[in-house]
């Protein structure tokens, strides 16, 4: 069994979903994991935006906006006119979770979780529609049966175990040899609709991988494989070609947007290869990622944006790294927050943190702990894996830069845009 993913990008079109089709074609054991089309999260982020201030009459326009983006794609795979039933009937349940929806903020993450996986309900059921039409019979499955995750909307953790035997309940009835799920979504203990993160579908394709032993991973992108920096941040990127797991993990955890930082664990633990191919071109080698590769020691730049920094000043004068350490830490994570850099120092505590909903009822509880806190919102932390000398002067002198951190291999900074 091999493990495909495509992301949105790779599905944002008609021509995307035909040259899928062409990709998958003459495998026989495939599970496939497909991203929402396109910008569709962001559309349905737009929807759930709409929520939060309840203008119902908006969030029915972004809907009927992400309908038309679909009903498009589909005429264009068919033809003028063509209806795919159960897509509607997802458009239809939808527009009544937004309808008869009472929005609580202390909810927020859930209702987030319940809107937003609409998109790769909609896009597997394009997806697995047109390829039954084609001749890649598959069977559509529903990954909030087949994931059991946490309680932890928005960002909910797979429980392997548990999921190895429901993913593999919904496979045994059937007599196909191809599958297709959603990436990114899974269910609660409670049943309500739970999402990985965002870009979590490769995370779902690893756990994928996990429990059936894949004997490989591919991700299929909008580039040629994994490169050493953001072309559109810094110039001159180069492709990598082998990479080992913990650097490609310490990659996407400093926010290069190759791969979702949960996804390697699954992989590593069955030593299950991971490619990243381009989707334009499916004979190209790509990126290779496994676990015998010699450390890649060639600079690899990554800038994580969406940051907000905090600057805690104990007010008595005592010391942060004693037991105050623990409860802001504490503080973070019972809102789901989460850090990305410390730097301290007798009685100040700088956190890089995700940007959230919950920033402000952070800050409160904290200052009710006894600190002061200052928060800069919107700056964005770079970070520079085996740096050189020359790295170092070309971007470690910038004026807009707050907090500078060096360690033998790394040189990471938070700065303003
Ligand atoms: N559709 C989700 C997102 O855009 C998940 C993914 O693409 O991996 O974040
Ligand atoms: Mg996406």
């Amino acid at each position: 069994m091999k493990v495909y993913k495509f992301g949105g990008a790779s599905v944002k079109d008609a021509a995307g979903v035909r040259n899928l089709l062409d990709i998958v074609k003459g495998e026989d054991e495939l599970f496939i994991i497909v991203s929402a089309m396109g910008k569709t999260t962001n559309a349905l982020e737009g929807v759930f935006e709409a929520m939060q201030l309840s203008d119902t009459a908006l969030a029915m326009q972004r809907i009927d906006d992400s309908f038309s983006y679909h009903k498009s794609i589909i005429e264009e795979l068919y033809n003028e006119g063509f209806v795919i039933e159960p897509v509607n009937a997802l458009f239809d349940q939808l527009r009544s979770t937004v309808q008869n929806t009472i929005y609580h903020k202390s909810d927020a993450e859930l209702w987030y979780d319940t809107i937003v996986a609409y998109g790769e309900l909609i896009s597997t059921t394009i997806v697995s529609h047109f390829l039954n039409v084609n001749g890649v019979k598959n069977e559509w499955v529903d990954m909030r049966r087949a994931f059991l995750t946490n309680a932890r909307h928005k960002d909910a953790n797979v429980n392997i175990e548990a999921s190895e035997l429901r993913l593999k309940r919904e496979m045994e009835g059937s007599d196909k040899r191809v599958f297709i799920g959603q990436g990114f979504i899974g269910g609660a203990p409670d049943g309500t609709t739970t999402t990985l993160g965002r870009e979590g579908s490769d995370y779902s394709a690893a756990i994928v991988a996990n429990i059936l032993d894949a004997e490989s991973m591919s991700v299929w992108k909008d580039v040629d494989g994994i490169l050493n920096a953001d072309p559109k941040i810094f110039p001159d990127a180069r492709k990598i070609e082998r990479l080992n797991y913990m650097d490609t993990i310490e990659m996407a955890y400093s926010g290069a947007q190759i791969i979702h930082p949960k996804t390697i664990k699954p992989l590593q633990q069955k030593s299950i290869p991971l490619y990243v191919r381009p989707f334009g071109d499916k004979l190209a080698p790509g990126s290779i990622i496994t676990g015998d590769v010699e450390r890649a020691y060639e600079p690899i730049m990554i800038q994580k944006s969406n940051q907000v920094l905090l600057r805690l000043h104990s007010r008595d004068l005592s010391f942060v790294l004693e037991e105050k350490f623990g409860r802001v830490f504490s503080t973070l994570e019972s809102h789901r927050i989460k850090t990305n850099l410390v730097h301290n120092s007798a009685v100040e505590l700088y956190l890089s943190v995700d940007s959230s909903w919950h920033i402000d009822e952070v800050i409160a509880e904290l200052e009710a702990e006894g600190f002061d806190v200052e928060c800069r919102r919107d700056v964005v932390m770079v970070t520079i894996r085996y740096y050189n000398d020359d790295l170092y002067h070309r971007y470690g002198f910038d004026e807009r830069i707050i907090i500078k951190q060096s360690t033998p291999h790394s040189l990471r900074f938070v700065r303003t845009k």
